[in-house]
């Protein structure tokens, strides 16, 4: 196997594929080169992106290094042949049903897994071993939307397509930061709003960096996005702009759904959103007005203990307009991750069957029975995320599988999953990376081929299916997510349902099952591909479905512009949606409420995007935002390190103060783990409350305090090698071009800097150079370390943050440094003429916040694209644009004051 890989590899130069990262879904086309390296490049043919890519879709070929991976089966940390660890997985999940049924074993899987994975595991579960638990990271991202798809449209039906964002008159986004979160469709909507002037709302508690391209935005608060729709549908009711044809022929409910709506008056919805009665005035009529509108939402709205109230009551407005299924108009769930609706597509959730067919519904578990020729079938929903941790920490869960996730980072409560992880009495890890807090918990770790290694499809947010495609040999032993399923399967006496021996195999079977006694009663239809060979599977060109088969259309692919739905009378449902506040509100104790999401150039925990140096070049630290009143209440300026609490945990962060942010509310992104920092895992903080239908955890409402940390020494470091972090009050490192940066802080005694850099630093020793200053009176301490006249470490150590030029540094290392000149690294800044940089903006081409300042202020750039033009920032992926908006902006207001 690894021959012919290799062999393929090598003849592969150019192979289109998919990004790995968000739901966008981009093509990426990627070209090894003779020497090994890859180039990465924007798939001009793909339709999600037409070329486009942002900053993580570009640095991909960054993260192809096998540091950490890997290599080779290991059964409690030693090394195991392939045959040993299957034999003790299938052993171990047999034994765990044999003695307590099939309720005590789970799967824990992830979005990151390709259909093929996917329907296997599910396959595995519900079929063959006949419970539900099986859930996904995804029901930390989307559940919400889907379980309102489902009340609303009797199926977990996405309407709309990309290009409604292109030919709307109003767009407006909901919840979503789509300038970080999903940056190629936020590209095409400011071309689109450029081309055509499309009006642009976003309605978000943060004025975040989406709010560049914004017309009008409501800094809504948390959790009241209930009530901005309730009252929306009581307006379009009042005012006549209800569609009463629409209304009575295609749906039901909507009196129930108006009299829960009116129950709120108009005083309670302006005191519960804190927005000003012009604001909301303002977008209602926007709304009303505009018959080409698209609402887009995504996590704000989804990671919400009234989750699915939030997206129906969207629903709700748009079928009281009877705005949907037509160009230009519709709600438009955006989901987080790569391959979240395929996951939903092959029921990878705890709460569905299998190709949009229902747990719940004879019918459809024959359908499903019948095609696997299970012995069995699921037939009630299994454990839900956050409840499956649930049931392992209480020890109901004997044998559990958690496959290309990290849920000790990602799940709220995290120290108790942690917990819950280690009282298991036997897990296993299929990952790539061994270093991940999950990883180190597994009892047998898998090898598992990673993005570039792996064959299979995925599905986007507007239902494409895409292919990834292998470019590269998988690394030692390490082999396909699906094939290790199946091999277990096999092992457990299910060889003939699982005798796969590609991904092609797999998605036929699975097209097939779509297109089981379908005919149009089911949106899912695959059944154009169910007969694909090997060859047609591999040549497939990104295609969206439905592609029923015999009746392929060609163009855009929407639902619901013949007024027909997926409930038993084809009529779409009204839902009530009374307001329900979050579970958590600020107090005495924990004053301010918390808000968690992504940054722009990180992904999730950041297993892959944290190998990047480029990525980690635009936040390099754990972070906090908070609003200037509020740090000025705390004592916390700019730059100081706080520590943050809640009822169930604690975690520190560098303060940011941002007035985008409202007063009483703080940001911290999730990205961080004990991998790169201490203390900085934010789902520690996180209460595990739930929506009571989509089971979607509230991950943007937690009631903590924030203080200054109080901290007698800080220190910064460069160094060529990966540190090992010391146990202090605040340690942070990240990856730079040539090595490691670090940031440390204590609350103790000041450190002896001569040790701290013999731990820090393993490649001292023979020929090293060191240069060191120290002031005892002032605590202060620098080293600067060479070897063969190259610099390979500096150290600055001190009572208050060493003022030293981070970024200077940060490029020095590695370099040859004249005798002369090295007196400057133990001073920390450049000499001469050189200017420090100052924080990276433009990750792509390393354009630091003080460049750009002095490219505004000295050199007249007036216009993102001048920016563009002196010092190439924003002209590569453009993910950079909006901030670099943001600085004109500010530059502007200064020069006007
Ligand atoms: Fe990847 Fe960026 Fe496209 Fe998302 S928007 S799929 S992260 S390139």
């Amino acid at each position: 196997m690894q021959k012919s890989l290799e062999d393929r590899a090598q003849s592969a130069r150019a192979v289109r594929t998919t990004c790995p990262y968000c739901g966008v879904g981009c093509g990426v086309i990627a070209a090894r080169r003779a020497d090994g390296s890859v180039t990465i490049t924007g798939d001009p043919e793909h339709p999600a992106n037409f070329g486009r890519l942002c900053s993580k879709g570009a640095a991909l070929a960054d993260t192809l290094g096998l540091e950490g991976r890997i290599l080779h089966p290991l059964i409690d940390g030693t090394r195991a042949s392939w045959d040993e660890a299957l034999d003790v997985v299938a052993a171990r999940f047999s034994g765990a049903i044999a003695e307590h049924g099939p309720e005590s074993v789970a799967l824990y899987i992830s979005g990151q897994l390709l259909t093929e994975d996917y329907y296997v595991a599910n396959k595995l579960m519900k079929g063959f071993i006949g419970s539900s638990n099986i859930d996904t990271n995804s029901r930390l991202c989307m559940a919400s939307s889907v379980a309102g798809h489902k009340r609303a449209f009797g199926a977990d039906t996405v309407p709309g397509v990309y290009e409604d964002l292109e030919c709307a008159d109003l767009v407006v986004l909901v919840g979503s930061n789509l300038a970080w979160c999903h940056p190629v469709l936020f590209q095409r909507l400011s071309a689109a709003k450029e081309a055509r002037g499309t009006r642009i709302v976003v309605v978000d508690p943060r004025r975040t960096a989406t709010c560049d391209i914004a017309d009008l935005h409501l800094p809504i608060a948390p959790g009241s996005d209930v009530a901005l729709f309730s009252g929306l549908l009581v307006h379009l009711a009042e005012r006549g702009y209800l569609d009463q044809t629409f209304v009575e022929t295609h749906t039901s409910g909507l009196d129930a759904a108006l009299s829960a709506a009116h129950a709120l008056s108009r005083d309670r919805l302006v005191r519960l959103t804190t927005l000003s009665p012009e604001l909301i005035a303002q977008f209602y009529d926007w709304f009303s007005t505009t018959e080409r509108v698209v609402t887009v939402y995504s996590q704000g709205v989804n990671q919400s203990s009234a989750g699915t109230d939030k997206v129906n009551a969207i629903i709700n407005c748009h079928l009281a307009t009877g705005r949907i299924g037509r160009p230009g108009m519709g709600p438009f769930s955006i989901t987080g991750q790569p391959n979240a609706m395929g996951g939903r597509e092959v029921g990878g959730l705890a709460t569905m069957l299998a190709a949009h067919l229902d747990l719940e519904n004879a019918d459809h578990r024959r359908i499903v029975q019948t095609l696997w020729q299970s012995p069995r079938i699921a037939e009630k929903p299994g454990l839900k995320a956050v409840d499956l941790f649930q049931a392992a920490a209480d020890g109901r869960i004997k044998a559990l599988w958690i496959m290309a996730t990290n849920p000790v980072d990602s799940v709220p409560d995290a120290d108790r999953v942690r917990e819950a992880i280690r009282r298991c009495p036997f897990v296993v890890v299929s990952d790539i990376y061994n270093h991940t807090d999950t990883a180190t918990l597994a009892h047998v770790l898998l090898p598992s081929t990673g993005w570039g290694e792996k064959d299979g499809i995925v599905t986007n947010s507007e239902r494409r299916l895409s292919r990834q495609r292998s470019f590269l040999p998988p690394p030692g032993e390490a082999r396909p997510d699906w094939w290790q399923l199946a091999q277990v399967a096999r092992r457990m006496g299910f060889a003939r349902a699982f005798a796969w021996s590609s991904p092609a195999e797999i998605f036929t079977e699975y097209a097939a099952l779509t297109g089981v006694a379908n005919d149009g009663a089911r949106d899912l239809d695959l059944g154009a591909l169910a007969g694909l060979t090997a060859a047609d599977y591999d040549a497939l060109a990104p295609v969206q479905w439905p592609v029923p088969a015999g009746k392929v259309t060609a163009g855009p692919k929407r639902f619901f512009a013949d007024g027909r739905f997926f409930t038993p009378d084809a009529r779409a449902r009204f839902i009530a949606t009374p307001y329900r506040p979050p579970a958590a509100q600020p107090g005495e104790r924990f004053p301010f409420l918390l808000n968690t999401g992504r940054i722009r150039d990180q992904w999730h925990t950041m297993t892959r995007t944290g190998r990047a140096a480029r990525l980690m070049s635009h936040r390099s630290e754990p972070f906090i935002d908070m609003h200037p009143a509020d740090a000025d209440r705390r004592g916390l300026r700019d730059g100081a390190i706080a520590e943050i609490e809640s009822e169930r945990g604690r975690c520190v962060a560098r303060v940011r103060v941002d007035s985008g942010q409202r007063q009483g509310e703080v940001f911290l992104p999730f990205h961080w783990t004990d991998d790169v920092a201490r203390h900085a895992r934010v789902d520690v903080l996180v209460a595990p409350v739930t929506d009571p239908v989509s089971g979607q955890p509230e991950l943007k409402a937690t009631a903590v305090d924030v203080r200054p940390l109080r901290l007698s020494w800080h220190a910064f470091g460069v160094m060529l090698g990966k540190p090992v972090l010391p146990s202090c009050a605040y340690a942070v490192c990240a990856p730079i071009p040539s090595g490691w940066q670090i940031m440390l802080a204590g609350a103790d005694d000041l450190p002896d800097a001569e040790s701290v850099v013999k731990r820090l630093m393993d490649d001292l020793g023979e020929g090293c150079e060191q240069l060191a200053y120290h002031d005892r009176g002032r605590g202060e301490s620098r080293r600067a370390l060479f070897k063969e006249n190259r610099l390979i470490g500096a150290f600055f150590l001190a009572r208050t943050e060493p003022a030293v030029a981070h970024q200077w540094l940060i490029e020095l290392l590695g370099s040859e440094i004249p005798v002369p000149e090295r007196l400057s690294v133990l001073a920390g800044r450049p000499g001469g003429p050189q200017r420090e940089k100052g924080p990276i903006v433009c990750a792509c081409f390393a354009v630091g916040r003080s460049e750009i300042i002095e490219a505004i202020v000295r050199h007249g750039c007036r216009t993102t694209a001048d920016l563009g033009a002196r010092l190439q920032a924003g002209s590569n992926c453009g993910s950079c644009r909006p901030e670099l908006g943001k600085l004109l902006h500010e530059a502007r207001l200064a020069h006007a004051g």
